[in-house]
């Protein structure tokens, strides 16, 4: 499989390392002790069949942590996005 980094180009997947699933995110309660959203958040993930974003770290190459779009199916790279962008755009009011 080869994923096209923003900075280097297209690069075997060997140099990078997969970090899970980027779809996640981290609950807004702060609270003390489990609760199900935290539960939810570390335990319990999705299988989908077909595409899945899932979070990649440039660890030969660039350093840069990117959110690719894959086809679980084919493994078919259909986008790959830097993960600061994705975490901005996260941020930004709907
Ligand atoms: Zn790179």
């Amino acid at each position: 499989m080869r994923i096209n980094c923003p900075y280097c180009g297209e690069r075997g997947s060997e140099e990078f390392a997969y970090h899970g699933d980027a779809t996640v995110t981290r609950p807004r309660d702060g609270g003390a002790g489990p609760n199900a959203a935290w539960i939810d958040y570390v335990y319990l993930r999705e299988n989908p069949s077909g595409l899945h974003r899932e979070l990649w770290y440039h660890a030969s190459g660039c350093q840069s942590w990117l959110v690719v779009t894959r086809d679980l199916r084919t493994h078919a790279i259909a986008r790959v996005e830097l993960a600061r962008s994705v975490a901005l755009a996260r941020m930004e009011p709907s």
